[in-house]
């Protein structure tokens, strides 16, 4: 038998300790949960792209009545990118939440779904994507690519 470990960091920061640029990411994501039609879950998320050329672009979550339906805020704002930037790779992403009791303080990370659609762009462009999870406390998550949340996953190289 042999073990196999598969180790990934997480960074932990406040919001001031980071940059300019990341700050206003994460607070495009913040302002993005008030473009969420969230009537049955109350859990409103925002995501903010940062692209190559410098450009944003938003997401966030779109319910259904047919709950298999919804759509997460990350896949709304991939879908943003890869419609009204094609081929501009992506540098980062930020994503939070707003809640109407405000006590989600710990960041939340994206579904397994979420997290297999990530990781074909961050293919698609052989470049790493950066992660910034926020909840609605001060803690930031920052995660260098989506293959840390996702190791052991199913890609293209398999379909070659
Ligand atoms: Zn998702």
């Amino acid at each position: 038998m042999k073990k196999i470990d598969h180790h990934f960091t997480i960074e932990e920061y406040q919001l001031q300790e980071l940059n300019q640029e990341e700050q206003s990411l994460i607070q495009k994501a913040k302002d993005a949960t008030a473009l969420s039609h969230s009537p049955y879950s109350r859990f409103r998320v925002g995501c903010a792209i940062l692209l190559e050329n410098g450009e944003t672009v938003l997401g966030a979550n779109q319910e259904n009545a047919a709950y298999p339906v919804c759509l997460c805020a990350e896949g709304v704002a991939l879908a943003n990118a890869a419609a009204n930037f094609n081929k501009v790779s992506i540098v980062s992403m930020a994503i939070t939440i707003a809640t109407e009791h405000g006590k989600m303080l710990d960041p939340v990370a994206p579904c397994g779904l979420c997290r297999q659609s990530i990781l074909e762009y961050e293919n698609r462009q052989n470049k790493n994507i950066s992660l910034y999870l926020k909840g609605e406390g001060e803690k930031i998550y920052k995660v260098q690519s989506i293959k840390d949340l996702l190791p052991l996953n199913f890609s293209d190289k398999a379909l070659l």
